[in-house]
């Protein structure tokens, strides 16, 4: 078996080389008809196939009644004629008027008419309730079985899918960028790719129930992406500010001065116990928050630029919103643990549960 197994070594310009490919067939699939292009060729179909699909992209999905995406469907995504999403028909002069849009198979002697996806069970297809398996079925609406004697009116499968709902409750949608935020899901950023689907951002490719949030809805600015470390975020984030410093020094930026003060603040004061220091970080960061508060246009900002955070996938799991740590803190304290809760301490009557919540809160999320 090891002598069969080969090891490729490329230098670096045949590495580009290899991107380059990967690229140019992300980026033309099968419109080239086996015969690679030439590089004219090549800049001649894509000034006029790339602003056609900027402009008229379609969404594909296979949806639940509710509304859940369930299946975003990408370029390799399988069709129930057994091609792939990409070759089937997808780049469109102008959006058709008639719906359903009808993405046809563009493979020789197909007569799959329009893409449908066929649910899989972990990798393998699901047989019907006729017993037979989606291939031995037409291609064609209503997907009849053409196995000899078999009696099956069409393709109709048992599978209940991840989001509780059996397969033949669902359906395909191809909908228009413009149809789609009217729906209120994710269109992402516009790509020069050829048959993106339903695919916008990395959290596509999970199953709908996996994927309740609006992480498909592409990066985050470069302001929030820069904004500064403070005591608010996860403790992984505040380990990391020296190695950040020390890359953009490197890097050329001019020093940032302007959290001097909490990193001088995160490191343990000589004769601090443990204590006192999570109790400080604790009073540190309720200062912070109130600041926040203060300045920042709604009731409460820093709660939530913390689920912000956890959305976006800056702040880890263990990071918890503060009044989240203080109702923690008041569960420990015992026997004010009912008036505590869910209030937001301001007064001095709560303040020592407070303080005391803060250590419990900060040490559950150290660990
Ligand atoms: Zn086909
Ligand atoms: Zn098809
Ligand atoms: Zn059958
Ligand atoms: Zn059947
Ligand atoms: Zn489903």
């Amino acid at each position: 078996m090891v002598d069969r197994q080969y090891h490729l070594q490329f230098d670096s310009q045949r590495a580009a080389d290899v991107d380059a490919y990967l690229e140019y067939t992300r980026i033309v699939g099968e419109d080239d008809h086996g015969v690679t292009f030439t590089p004219e060729q090549y800049e001649e179909y894509k000034r006029r196939v790339i602003p056609m699909r900027i402009n008229n992209r379609l969404f594909t999905s296979w949806t639940t009644p509710s509304g859940m995406d369930c299946k975003l469907i990408g370029p390799q995504t399988l069709c129930f004629c057994n091609h792939r999403y990409y070759q089937h028909k997808t780049d469109f002069d102008a959006i058709p008027s008639e719906r359903p849009i009808k993405l046809p198979c563009m493979v020789n002697g197909c007569p799959c008419r329009s893409y449908h996806y066929m649910p899989l069970n972990g990798t393998q297809p699901v047989r019907c309730t006729c017993k037979h398996f989606p291939d031995m079925h037409s291609v064609v609406e209503p997907y009849k079985c053409k196995q000899g004697s078999c009696r099956c009116g069409g393709y109709r499968t048992a599978f209940t899918c991840s989001c509780g709902q059996p397969a033949y409750n669902h359906s395909m949608i191809v909908e228009t960028k413009k149809e789609r935020i009217a729906r209120g899901h994710p269109v992402g950023q516009d790509v020069p790719y050829k048959a993106m689907g339903g695919l916008t951002g990395f959290s596509s490719l999970m199953e709908g129930y996996q994927r309740l949030d609006e992480s498909g809805i592409g990066a985050p600015n470069e302001e929030f992406l820069n904004q500064p470390i403070t005591s608010l975020d996860h403790p992984f984030l505040r380990s990391n500010v020296q190695s950040i410093r020390a890359y953009k020094l490197a890097a050329g930026a001019p020093d940032f001065a302007d959290d001097d003060a909490e990193r001088i603040s995160a490191t343990k004061w000589p004769g601090e116990s443990d204590m006192d220091y999570f109790e400080r970080r604790f009073q540190e960061r309720k200062r912070l928050e109130k600041q926040r508060a203060r300045l920042g246009s709604g009731p409460s900002p820093a709660p939530i630029r913390f689920a912000q955070r956890a959305v976006q996938g800056r702040g880890a799991n263990g990071a918890l919103p503060p009044n989240m740590a203080v109702n923690g803190g008041s569960i420990m304290a015992g026997p004010s643990r009912n008036d505590q809760a869910g209030t937001q301490p301001s007064g001095s009557g709560g303040r020592k549960a407070v303080g005391k919540g803060g250590v419990v809160g900060k040490k559950f999320v150290k660990k």
